[in-house]
């Protein structure tokens, strides 16, 4: 008989060192994840054999067999699913296959306290066999082949694959138990553990009977959970559910569980997370949402089921009318899958709008995790947008909570037109940006935006109730047409007329690297800013178009506002008026504009003539 030894991947062997020195308390979810993949294995033939019906060869009674043999101190998991070829067994047995978990890997320390958290947020799947056993044997014989194979290994750095004897297809998982771990050869704890964790699947798993007499027991309730009255469901089975299918771990923030009928029949079993995927931000913005057809399961990767800004839903939907031998390429622009979707977008949008009432508290939880992406639906849903918008939650300079746009239209000032915002990278740094300054002095209102998507939405979407929204890095602030907040005395027009000789010179020293020099209206600590032109774009926007590689070389060129109000400009008018000031001045202008270019996270484009500058007048202000 051949057999070959291969190593486990770097990342394997590093995870199941840390498995078999138990990192966690709960060894017994080994069996959920073992019965787990058993009724995955038995889904995709099911799906496979739609259109190869010889490939389920007559054995179609899906099924999940348990046997134990005290003796042996064996615990055997059995399927007659798709079963395993050689280089499916070196693939998904050796290394680390789904994508992202690698990652999670990496940031595995050796440390046992910290490992259980990052292990925590994504499972160990079938490496997990090693927390209860000292060798696991692993025989399987993939659909449509004759040849099986076994896999075994100790799970220490190595493992072997030979050619093995198997009757029929599927796969044999046998896990020789640690002596700390024979509880698990007490079929009590089994039953117990099945109806914990395995409830919902949608097969059988049998305990099989002992040579004493006992009978095969069927352990669960073997129907796909989402067919069941809601009422006959606990919370603990639907969050069970939700791991099993949504590969997830923490808790469902929301369930959906809804029958359509009608038109259409369909159910949908959703779940909203309740923390945030970490590849929530991958670029491919794909769902994992699952497709079934009258109970089978047909794909995983199904585009037209959820638009990408939902993409944080997980679950399933399981409809009666698609055909059940539909091909995936048939879902494509398939008009039943294109009016569950348009359903399902409804109810989902629908319950979030209730919740945002209800529940303000734990809607904002679950806008800090998913905000970000529902905004992309407020441009790419034509439909819906506008509701989404109104659902839509924004930090502001009214406090640290967040506001929605209708709370923000309630506190306009009288007179004021618009919506006002600022966009950045960083929440802290909008706050203490200089064209809020004045804004906040008069009491108005400023939005906060700092997701990368808000610049793209502002770019499509011009107003909210009948308000334009402006940005406040955009041209002409007009904030002198608006009342000052009450009981505030304002010194502004103060010494406004009388800087024209210190423009002038601004003017002059800068005439290449800004489009104009002006007195502004929107500070009153600061003593520059940088705003865009009125026809030009947002300079947040053109930022992110940049790093998008979206935009060419050419970067509009900014206008300086300076404070009149400012000691610096006061003292510097002084010197102007005087004569023979012409270097200082140019040092001076060229000094605050780089800090103006630093205020915005900008580089300066010379940084040691900005030291040089900067040292010469500390040396000049140190008497
Ligand atoms: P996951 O289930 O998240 O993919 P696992 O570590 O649980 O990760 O399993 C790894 C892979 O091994 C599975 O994706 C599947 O391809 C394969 N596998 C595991 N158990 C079985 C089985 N009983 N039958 C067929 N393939 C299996
Ligand atoms: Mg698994």
């Amino acid at each position: 008989m051949t057999e070959k030894t291969h190593e486990f991947q770097a990342e394997v062997a590093k995870l199941l060192h840390i498995v078999a020195h138990s990192l966690y308390s709960e060894t017994e979810i080994f069996l959920r994840e073992l019965v787990s993949n058993a009724s995955d294995a038995c889904d995709r033939l099911r799906y496979a054999a739609l259109t190869a019906p010889e490939l389920a060869a007559g054995d179609t009674d899906y099924r999940v067999r348990l046997t134990v043999d005290p003796e042996a101190k064996t615990l055997t998991i059995e399927d007659n699913g798709i079963g395993m070829s050689e280089e499916d067994m070196i693939e998904n047995l050796g290394t680390i296959a789904r994508s992202g978990t690698s990652h999670f890997v990496d940031q595995l320390t050796g440390d046992a306290a910290k490992d259980v958290s990052v292990i925590g947020q994504f499972g160990v799947g079938f490496y997990s066999s090693f927390m209860v056993a000292d060798k696991v044997e692993v025989t399987s014989l993939k659909a449509g082949e004759s040849q099986a194979h076994v896999w075994t290994s100790e799970g220490h750095g190595s493992y072997t694959i030979g050619d093995a004897d198997r009757p029929g297809r599927g796969t044999k998982i046998v896990l020789h138990i640690k002596k700390e771990a024979e509880e698990y050869l007490d079929p009590s704890r089994l039953r117990n553990i099945v109806k914990r964790y395995a409830d919902h699947i949608a097969l059988p798993v049998v305990l099989v009977g002992d040579d004493d007499g006992a009978e095969d027991e069927v352990l669960n309730t073997a129907s796909a959970l989402w067919t069941r009255p809601k009422q006959d469901i606990t919370d603990e089975q639907y969050t069970e559910f939700y791991h099993h299918t949504g590969q997830a771990f923490d808790s469902p923030w929301l369930t959906l569980h809804s029958k359509v009928e009608g038109v259409l029949e369909y159910t949908m079993l959703l779940f909203i997370p309740e923390s945030q995927p970490f590849d929530l931000f991958s670029p491919e913005r794909k769902s994992a949402l699952k497709l079934y057809v009258k109970r089978v399961f047909i794909t995983d990767e199904c585009e037209e089921l959820v638009p990408p800004y939902l993409r944080f839903l997980k679950g399933v939907v399981d409809s009666e009318d698609l055909p059940l031998n539909v091909s995936r390429e048939m879902l494509q622009n398939n008009p039943v899958l294109r009016k569950i979707r348009s359903g399902l977008v409804k109810k989902v949008i629908g319950e979030l709008e209730k919740r945002a009432k209800k529940d303000t508290e734990g809607f904002q939880k679950f806008w800090d995790n998913f905000g970000a992406v529902l905004k992309e639906g407020i441009y790419e849903d034509g439909e819906l947008g506008d509701r989404l918008l109104k659902l839509s939650l924004f930090k502001s300079t009214n406090g640290t909570d967040y506001t929605s746009l209708e709370g923000y239209v309630e506190r306009m000032k009288e007179g004021q037109q618009s919506i006002y915002y600022i966009t950045g990278d960083d929440l802290d740094a909008l706050r203490k940006s200089p064209q809020i300054e004045g804004f906040r002095a008069k009491g108005i209102e400023v939005l906060l935006l700092a997701d990368p998507v808000d610049s793209f939405w502002l770019s499509r979407i011009n107003e909210f109730d009948g308000k334009a929204f402006k940005s406040v890095t955009r041209g002409s602030a007009e904030l002198d047409s608006l009342d000052d907040a009450e009981g505030e005395d304002k010194k502004s027009e103060d010494n406004t007329d009388n800087l024209d000789l210190l423009i002038a010179a601004f003017k002059d020293a800068l005439s290449e690297r800004v489009k104009d020099v002006r007195i502004s209206n929107r500070l009153t600590d600061s003593p520059v800013c940088l705003v865009a032109d009125d026809g030009d774009m947002d300079m947040h926007l053109e930022k992110v178009l940049k790093a998008h590689k979206q935009l060419g070389g050419m970067a509009s060129q900014r206008i300086l506002e300076i404070n009149p109000n400012h000691g610096l400009m006061k003292k510097l008018q002084v010197r102007a008026e005087a004569g023979g000031a012409s270097d200082l001045l140019k040092d001076a202008a060229e000094l605050l504009l780089d800090q103006a270019f630093i205020i915005e996270g900008e580089q300066i484009s010379d940084p040691v003539a900005f030291s040089r500058r900067m040292a010469d007048f500390m040396a000049q202000g140190i008497a």
